[in-house]
């Protein structure tokens, strides 16, 4: 029998195959699926026990499910934080943190690369309620520190941010939260704890789209937050009470995505180094934007906060718009779409879809440029992956 006293001793590897599956009396090798909405109990007197929370065990899906509770646990242990809770999306774990955490009045100090719905989210819906962010520099320290008040109560951040590869410092972020009293929250979506914990490096609850990598092959929506058991406990007062739980279907799509996940993104950075590497040397190509390479100013940082430097890319192409178009509809192998996370690379052109939204001037300031094309490199051939992109980008220089 699998218990939580042995995941200290297990390693990551380990963890992601075995942590959290508490086996039923049937005895399965495989996690089970348990698709129920609610539990019946042996006599009025345990309902009244289970209901009242005097006892552990289910009363209702929304509230806790067996199937969800496995990915939940083997979450908890990848991120080695003290709990985890799922819920319907990645932008759900945002929303059900920030009104769990946040009041009328609070300030959110953001990171300016952020996913484009949490932009929205915290802008439009969290301005509702009187709940303002301000967005600074993802690596510029002092401008965080500049932006906090007495007001702050959350930091957040995405590192490495899409689709420049920045990296921001979360050790030092996580001193600053702390001097300010205010709690660090990193979205950990593009390494997966395979290959970053910010837990261990000091921030204070990590959010997942589950998603991209946990799944890694592109079948279900999901997400989770994970961090100390205290403040997970208001997280999951919200997920409760307002419902956006995660389906027993997906958490196990996303148990089963985890058993792979080092594996997985292992190859994905090999095959995203060796792509950005071709892509360096490519005369079509004047910069490349990935942590990974000797050249990117943060390099040293990644090497030492990472454990791999993941699979999203960016590169500008020579001829703006124009060549980045030409270089995305020449493809024939690569799916031409915004998401990412997927063993199936991916290619889109930042500047008119996932930052469409922003003006011209915005999208200058925040390094959009219009030659920019990102990758996100899955697990075809990386021969496979090179030939489709250099179709459009050799036409670029004989042209
Ligand atoms: C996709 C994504 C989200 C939102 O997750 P959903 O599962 O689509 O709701 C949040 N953050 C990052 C970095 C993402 O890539």
């Amino acid at each position: 029998m699998q218990d939580d006293s042995q995941h200290n001793e297990w390693s990551l590897e380990t963890l992601a195959i075995r942590a959290g599956h508490q086996r039923t009396f049937e005895q399965e090798h495989s996690e089970p699926i348990f698709p129920t909405s609610s539990f019946v109990y042996e006599s009025a007197a345990e309902a009244a026990r289970k209901f009242g929370g005097k006892e552990p065990g289910n009363v209702y899906s929304r509230f806790t499910n067996p199937t969800v509770h496995t990915f939940e646990r083997r979450l908890a242990a990848l991120e080695g934080g003290e709990r985890c809770v799922a819920t319907s999306s990645g932008m759900s774990a945002i929303l059900s943190t920030a009104l769990a955490l946040l009041s009328a009045g609070d300030e959110i100090v953001a990171s300016r690369s952020l996913f484009g719905s949490t932009v929205s989210l915290f802008d439009k819906y969290l301005g509702k309620f009187g709940i303002t962010t301000r967005y600074v520099e993802l690596s510029d320290l002092n401008a965080w520190e500049a932006a906090m008040t007495p007001r702050t109560r959350l930091l957040f951040a995405e590192t490495p941010s899409n689709p420049l590869s920045e990296v921001a410092d979360i050790g030092a972020l996580a001193a600053l939260a702390q001097k300010h009293d205010a709690l660090l929250v990193i979205d950990n979506c593009f390494l997966t704890p395979a290959l970053q914990q910010p837990l261990a490096l000091g921030a204070d609850l990590v959010i997942h789209s589950a998603t991209k990598y946990l799944d890694g092959q592109g079948r279900a929506i999901g997400g989770a937050v994970v961090g100390k058991h205290e403040l997970l406990e208001e997280i999951f007062g919200v997920v409760r009470t307002c419902g956006p739980c995660m389906s027993p279907f997906n958490a196990w799509i996303f148990t089963k995505g985890l058993e792979t996940l080092s594996l997985r993104m292992k190859a994905h950075c090999e095959n995203a180094l060796a792509l950005a590497r071709w892509l360096e040397q490519h005369p079509a190509v004047s910069k490349v934007h990935y942590s990974g390479l000797e050249t990117h100013p943060q390099h040293a940082l990644a090497n030492r906060q990472q454990k791999g430097f993941g699979a999203v890319l960016g590169f500008e192409v020579i001829n703006g718009q124009e060549g980045a178009w030409r270089v995305i509809d020449a493809t024939r192998l690569l799916s031409i779409t915004g998401n990412l996370g997927d063993v199936k690379t991916t290619i889109t052109h930042p500047a008119t879809t996932t930052h469409g939204r922003l003006s011209d001037a915005q999208k200058e300031a925040a390094g959009i440029a219009p030659g920019l094309i990102r990758v996100a490199v899955g697990l075809e051939s990386l021969q496979d992956i090179q030939q489709d992109l250099a179709r459009g980008l050799d036409a670029l220089v004989t042209d």
